[in-house]
């Protein structure tokens, strides 16, 4: 599932193929139901008036226009690509736009776990109340972050996973973060020291970072929009290599399931 670093590469790779300012012409719809249904009445808004920004908030995709948003969440294989007039049909494209003559941008997503919506202008605050921190934010307060996670009893990796908390930290990075800060996913958070958890915003903010200039990672399919693969899996010290040697100590990844996910980690390194 794309996480903070793809869906912001995502987000780049289409201010650079869209050029924002630019108008939608029209829509095409080839199959609706993706998670949500695709609100066809409510796009069919913001044909003709300027999207003047595309933004990344969490995992999703902001398309900004006097009327309102629209947003699109890339699910597990949810992905935008551009083509001329007259492409080739892919099976699972579902959704496309003509944003300049004859050119389209096309929304291909073969399990359909992700949704496009609409909101309006006005409810653009209430849609993501309940959303956290973005960890690569100036603005954001780490110490403020310290003393909510420090009042929680769940373990830490659960509670960097939560998006109310700190958005866009899924299972890839939550276990990469957690290594390389040497601390336990297993362990509470109100367990965890201060001076864990400076480690442990130094390693999101770096690794975060890090992926997002490798191209992301790609499991089973993640593409970017000029369909190209990332390689930050290539750099993973514990995601998906249960049974290998970690690369620090020698002894041998460990795999467990935590709230139904599995988590990698070295016992031995992560205290
Ligand atoms: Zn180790």
């Amino acid at each position: 599932m794309p996480e903070l670093p793809e869906v912001e590469i995502v987000c780049r790779n289409l201010n650079t193929i869209l050029k924002p300012p630019f108008n939608i012409k029209s829509w095409i719809f080839f199959r609706r139901d993706l998670r949500f249904k695709i609100p066809k009445r409510a796009l069919q808004q913001i044909i003709a008036v300027p999207i003047f920004a595309i933004k990344r908030r969490a995992k999703f995709i902001l398309f900004e226009s006097e009327t309102g948003f629209f947003i699109s969440h890339l699910g597990m294989t949810g992905a935008w690509r551009s083509e001329a007039k007259d492409w080739i049909r892919r099976k699972h494209d579902h959704v496309a736009f003509e944003y300049a003559p004859g050119q389209f941008l096309i929304y291909e997503d073969p399990r359909r776990f992700g949704f496009i919506e609409f909101i309006k202008k006005s409810e653009i605050e209430k849609r993501f109340k309940d959303f956290g921190a973005e960890p690569l934010a100036s603005h954001t307060d780490f110490e403020v972050l310290t003393a909510l996670f420090k009042k929680l009893q769940a373990p830490i990796k659960t509670a960097l996973m939560n998006q109310k908390f700190l958005v866009g930290v899924g299972n890839i990075y939550a276990s990469e973060i957690l290594f390389r800060a040497g601390v336990s996913p297993l362990k509470k958070c109100s367990k965890v020291t201060r001076a864990q958890f400076q480690k442990i915003w130094h390693w999101t903010q770096f690794i975060l970072k890090d992926a997002i200039e490798k191209g992301g990672s790609t499991i089973n399919n993640y593409r970017n929009s000029y369909g190209e693969t990332g390689s930050y899996q290539s750099k993973f010290f514990v995601y998906d290599l249960a049974g290998e040697t970690c690369k620090n100590c020698n002894s041998k990844i460990k795999q467990i399931m935590q709230s139904g996910r599995s988590t990698f980690w070295c016992p031995r390194c992560q205290k």
